[in-house]
């Protein structure tokens, strides 16, 4: 049976990220690294599902490990794109306010200040009118921090230099069961490449779970060891895994002209802890709309046309010029949100020290700003591995 120093599980950005971070570390430069993912390649789930924005660090909670991870994965982004060349563009972003919202984005100022953006500027109507003619808002906050990038390239980078370090990835491999071992984890996997499906068995002394919309189901495979093992129910209770809630955000291509130059983002949609159908526009200089947040039991990325009805009356409150006609379904990526008090979501990322698996590291509710944060969310997983080896 092969043998591994570390298992990273999820081939997504998160997953890439940490396997480039740990390849660099001095510590762990003679040791064993795979990364097994269950598809036929890397970040085919929600990392290619997104807006490819590289956010601020506007919207979250102060306290919140989004707030503080997404400002300084921002800046560890922006250094990575420069000193790797991965194509991006920091074109800044306009929050809009309609007539009577203006105290909600003075909130929203304030709360982004809290957080430690204070490069913020807000803009009066006709400024607006010359920066962004076609659009139809009483003032926005600007956000020169905000930025896109080509997420396929910049993972793909994350990859090629951790293979350059000596990590391996091994795609269409996916984990199905795991069972404790004094010196580790015994994982079953299957690797199932279309053609042949052959189960197969490996050992590693630490398990890095980067499972993204599946990292839940991976940590129960290994807590429900624990209760075969007659762990305390107390202490897992006290411990035990958060509630996973599925929010579906779809996205629609523009076919007409593209008017904007910034980002062009609504109030966020607090109710759904999401932050309202906005106006992407892509390296190309291509324009979609999205994504919008419906609570879903299952993972469908399916992209209902009739929604177009709904997107065009959203979009039209800030481009009322907007040719509905034009919006063609594009595609879907499903939030992972864990279930809180009223409190939104955050990233959780911890070992599983209490539980008496100190090197179990689980990360879950890796949502927006995920792929901002990627590097600095890496960064958090080597400090507790720091802790624990
Ligand atoms: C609609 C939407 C818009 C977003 N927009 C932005 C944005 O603009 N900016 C931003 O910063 N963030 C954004 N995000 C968040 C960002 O996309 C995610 O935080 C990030 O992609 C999560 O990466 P990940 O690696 O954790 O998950 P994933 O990319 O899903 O990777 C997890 C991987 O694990 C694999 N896997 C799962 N279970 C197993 C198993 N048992 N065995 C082997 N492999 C397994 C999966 O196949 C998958 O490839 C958005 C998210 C959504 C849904």
């Amino acid at each position: 049976m092969d043998e591994f120093d570390i298992v990273i599980v999820g081939g997504g950005v998160v997953g890439l990220a940490v396997a480039f971070q740990l390849s660099r570390n001095p510590a762990y430069t003679n040791k064993n690294i795979v990364i097994l993912e269950r598809e036929k390649n890397f970040g085919m789930q929600t990392s290619s599902r997104n807006s490819e924005v590289i956010h601020a660090g506007i919207y979250y909670d102060t306290e919140s490990l989004k707030a503080e991870l997404c400002l300084k994965g921002r800046e560890l982004l922006y250094d990575y794109c420069l000193r790797f060349e991965i194509p991006h563009a920091r074109i800044g972003k306009l929050v809009v306010a309609q007539s009577g919202q203006e105290s909600i984005l003075e909130a929203l100022e304030k709360k982004a200040i809290e957080n430690g953006v204070n490069n913020l500027k807000m803009i009066d109507h006709a400024l607006l009118q010359r920066i962004e003619p076609a659009l139809a808002a009483s003032s926005a906050l600007f956000s020169p921090s905000t930025g896109i990038i080509d997420s396929h390239s910049y993972m793909q980078s994350l990859l090629t230099n951790a293979e350059q370090q000596g990590v391996i990835f091994s795609r269409s491999t996916s984990v199905e069961s795991i069972k404790l071992e004094d010196q580790g984890f015994r994982l079953s996997i299957i690797i199932d490449d279309g053609r042949l499906r052959q189960p197969y068995a490996l050992r590693t002394k630490i398990l890095i779970n980067c499972a993204g919309l599946g990292a839940l189901n991976l940590a129960a495979m290994a807590f429900s060891e624990l209760e075969l093992n007659g762990f305390d129910s107390r202490i897992q209770r006290s411990h035990a895994l958060p509630e996973q809630l599925f929010s579906k955000g779809s996205y629609f291509n523009y076919t007409g002209r593209n008017p904007f130059t910034h980002l062009i983002y609504p109030l966020p949609d607090s109710e759904n802890d999401a932050l309202g159908i906005h106006a992407t526009i892509d390296l190309s200089g291509a324009l979609r709309f999205g994504p919008d947040a419906e609570w879903y039991e299952h993972i469908d990325y399916s992209v209902d046309p009739s929604k177009a009805v709904i997107f065009a009356r959203s979009v039209q409150q800030y481009f009322p010029t907007l040719d509905p006609s034009k919006l063609k379904p594009g595609y879907a990526g499903i939030r992972t949100k864990l279930k809180t008090e009223g409190a939104p979501s955050d990233f959780v990322i911890r070992n599983e020290d209490e539980v008496g698996l100190p090197h179990l590291i689980n990360l879950f509710g890796i949502d927006s700003p995920g792929l901002t944060s990627s590097l600095a969310i890496a960064g958090r997983v080597e400090s507790l591995l720091a802790e624990t080896t």
